[in-house]
């Protein structure tokens, strides 16, 4: 388990990037989701004790990560959201290097850990070619098999799918499924199906706040209908903004599908929606877009 408690972190320009954050984090797959600039590689760096925290604290079970960073180390695996420069060393080498620093010492442990990866993540037939040539799925895997030596009991993936085609993806998450469920994995994302497919816990993240938590299914379940949707012209959309709490709007076969917020059937043409997590996340950041905008006019 793993537990922040009242984090906060202020840059040293003043940006709050992380604003009192609560979390526990149990055992098994937890999904971060927010839009670009929420928090979340904050949260990430901060958690693999990279930074530390303006205020608050951090436990891994018994372990107080703020007071023992090198101790936290030591059970972390970490896929950071930009892995900096690729090395023109084959996947083997560079796997290997990493299992030295990581302290498995003996070359016949080396040896079996970095094939026993290689193997797991798909690499195995491209384990002689540079890093530097790899695809962004295969860098990817490439990434998870680093996160996997020494057997981590915590892992945080940084936006691990941003960028990776449809296969890729899928390829990706199957991989990050197959983890198991006895060690606490974090994967940071923007995109709501990465959570609803993966996921069986989640937290929402917005300008450094915490929105919302809990397993999706309860999510969707709590926000049963209240999600409504009808089909307008481009040119209506103003009106219905105005009069409707919208929260996402898509075109589909030239026609904008909207969807709006509402206790009551909003009658009108409306039709009620079986809502999904999308309409779950949407409707977390149109309200606190609301929030914020009727504070500004207040
Ligand atoms: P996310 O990963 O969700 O996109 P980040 O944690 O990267 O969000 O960024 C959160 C906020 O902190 C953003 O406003 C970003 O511009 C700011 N930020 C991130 N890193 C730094 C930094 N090193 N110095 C100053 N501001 C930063
Ligand atoms: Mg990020």
């Amino acid at each position: 388990m793993l537990e922040l408690k009242n984090v906060t972190h202020i840059y040293s320009n003043g940006t709050k990037a992380l604003d009192n954050v609560s979390l526990s984090i149990p055992k098994g797959m937890f999904g971060l989701l927010g839009p670009n600039g929420a928090g979340k590689s904050t949260l990430m760096r901060t958690v693999a004790t990279l930074q530390t925290p303006s205020e608050g604290e951090i436990r891994f079970g018994d372990l107080d990560i703020l007071a023992e960073p090198e101790a936290l180390r030591e059970k972390l695996g970490y896929l950071p959201q930009d892995f900096g420069v690729y090395p023109r060393v084959s996947a083997y080498d560079m796997l290997d290097h990493m299992a030295v620093l990581k302290g498995v010492a003996s070359a016949a442990d080396r040896k079996a850990t970095v094939e026993t990866l290689l193997n797991q993540t798909n690499l195995w037939d491209v384990r002689k070619k540079a890093i530097a040539g790899f695809s962004g799925g295969m860098r990817q895997r490439f990434g998870i098999a680093q996160a996997l030596i020494g057997n981590p009991d915590l892992i945080i993936v940084d936006e691990p799918t941003a960028g990776l085609d449809p296969e890729e993806r899928n390829r990706f998450l199957n991989l990050l499924a197959e983890i198991g469920e006895n060690v606490v994995v974090i994967l940071s994302t923007h995109i709501v199906e990465d959570v609803s497919d993966l996921c069986p816990n989640m937290a929402i993240i917005s300008e450094g706040q915490i929105r919302m938590t809990g397993a999706p299914l309860d999510l969707i379940e709590q926000a049963k209908g209240t999600v409504w949707a009808k089909t307008i012209e481009r040119d209506q959309l103003e009106a219905t903004r105005a009069q409707y709490h919208v929260i996402s709007t898509r075109l589909f076969a030239g026609h904008t599908i909207v969807h709006v917020l509402s206790d009551q059937d909003p009658g009108k043409g409306f039709a009620l929606v079986d809502g999904g997590l999308e309409d779950v996340y949407f409707s977390c950041l149109a309200d606190v877009r609301r929030k914020a905008t009727s504070q500004a006019a207040a």
